[in-house]
């Protein structure tokens, strides 16, 4: 479905960036990779994934809490495969603290990460998207925002900002683009367990004095009442439907995927 097409991944050296860009290399998709950490291992699997399309993968280290990082590297998937077709703005960080307490610094690494970033991201990658298809437009925006874009925890006070916010700016890319072929819409995960809940899991197994196991319940049993973690590849699944012809007009949506969360 996606042959020929390049998607740009943030953050997707790990975790539900990784699993979205199997899943659109999956589909045939070229993928230019980003975030930090080990390249190869991660990039191995999407090469697994697309390979019975011989799909391409690059990885550019841009720091997506810095816009000229951010444009070097739409800068660099233009030059290597043409354009960005599909953008998934998916990097991002987490801070747990009440808001008196919340260090200054972290609250800006939140904000610039998981908001700032598609902003940029965004901006660069329209002008493309806009003129494909003989100027009707081709392209697919998903911004990964969380439950927290649409209800609230205490101290997530950055973090629910941020994905709120992205839950906004969504719509408004949505709008702007409404009469062409680009489309931009947000998935809403509710608990994944990626590294980033792995951390919030050793923090509470340790304040608690509990085992993982009890952790992970608790957690699970505090906002999600499926009790189950929602996955990379379920996600992946939803990030191909908005890119799939079904999707056409589908236009400024804030899926969540949640295991019940917001619906209580
Ligand atoms: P993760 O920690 O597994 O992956 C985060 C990715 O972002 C990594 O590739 C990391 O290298 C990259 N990254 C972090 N800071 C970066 C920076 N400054 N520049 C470039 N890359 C950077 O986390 P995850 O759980 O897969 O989270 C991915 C997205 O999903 C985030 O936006 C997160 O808020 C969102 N989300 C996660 C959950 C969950 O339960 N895990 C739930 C809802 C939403």
């Amino acid at each position: 479905m996606l042959k020929g097409k390049t998607a740009l991944v943030t953050g997707s050296t790990s975790g539900i960036g990784l699993g979205i860009a199997k899943a659109l290399a999956a589909q045939g998709a070229n993928i230019v990779m980003n975030g930090f950490g080990d390249v190869d291992a991660p990039k191995a699997e999407i090469v697994a994934a697309g390979a019975s399309y011989g799909v391409k993968v690059v990885h550019h280290k841009a720091d997506m809490s810095k816009p000229s990082e951010i444009a070097d590297m739409m800068a660099y998937a233009a030059a290597e495969f043409g354009q960005v077709d599909v953008l998934v703005n998916n990097a991002g960080i987490q801070h747990v603290a009440r808001i008196e307490n919340f260090p200054v610094d972290k609250w800006d690494a939140i904000i610039a990460i998981n908001l700032s970033s598609a902003f940029h991201a965004t901006r660069l990658a329209l002008p493309a998207m806009q003129a494909a298809n003989g100027g009707k437009g081709w392209g697919r925006i998903i911004n990964v925002a969380s439950a927290h874009g649409l209800v609230a925890s205490a101290e997530k006070s950055a973090y629910v900002a941020s994905k709120h916010a992205i839950v906004g700016l969504t719509k408004v890319t949505a709008l702007e683009n409404a009469k062409s072929g680009v489309t931009c819409n947000a998935i809403c995960p509710g608990w994944v367990l990626t590294p980033l809940v792995q951390k919030q899991l050793d923090d509470r197994a340790k304040a608690g004095n509990m085992t993982m196991e009890a952790a992970t319940t608790q957690l699970l049993s505090e906002k999600e009442p499926s009790l189950q973690f929602t996955t990379p590849e379920e996600l992946g699944a939803l990030a191909v439907f908005f890119c799939s012809p079904a999707g056409n007009n589908v236009r400024g949506v804030a899926w969540n995927m949640d295991g019940g969360w917001v619906a209580q």
